[in-house]
């Protein structure tokens, strides 16, 4: 089977750049182009949806609204923590990125918003909720996933092995 274009279970190459109110938040320079298999959730529907059909050369601006990429920002997405509930030795401030543990012993990414006294407030926000994303990209390349990268539904980068 030959790949020409971006399909479901591609693994594809690309270079991008993202840009957020003109300003340059993230991009594929220096550290080489992304790879994703496509079709399983491993980058935002948004930009996914839109390269569909793309071959190798092809590049094309997408912007992507919030609902198809971080979410709207939520305004109650926040949660009061007393201090005492942190291990003592957990050093955070204002801005801080943590992981914590639910009450359904999920492991959640939360940012410290705000502290106050002995009160935490945390904000479980992606930090690019609510954020129309601007993204550049350009594919580099298409190949068929190794059998294990398509079980697992993901990209296994060379000499890059986990799990
Ligand atoms: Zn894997």
């Amino acid at each position: 089977m030959s790949i020409d274009s971006v399909q479901d279970g591609v693994v594809v190459s690309m270079d991008y750049t993202l840009h957020v109110d003109g300003e340059l938040l993230d991009s594929s320079d220096g550290q080489g182009p992304l790879q994703f298999l496509v079709g399983y959730g491993n980058i935002i529907p948004g930009l996914e949806d839109e390269m569909m059909g793309m071959k190798i050369g092809d590049s094309k601006k997408v912007v992507v609204q919030p609902v198809d990429g971080y979410g709207e920002f939520d305004e109650s997405a926040f949660m009061d923590v007393p201090r005492d509930q942190f291990p003592k030795d957990m050093k955070f401030e204002e801005g801080s990125e943590l992981t914590v543990r639910d009450n359904e012993d999920n492991v959640r990414m939360a940012r410290v918003d705000r502290i106050d006294g002995d009160m935490v407030t945390l904000n479980f926000n992606h930090p690019l909720a609510g954020d129309v994303l601007h993204f550049y990209v350009k594919i580099v390349k298409l190949r068929e996933p190794n059998e294990e990268e398509l079980a697992h539904g993901h990209v296994h980068e060379e000499g890059h092995h986990h799990h």
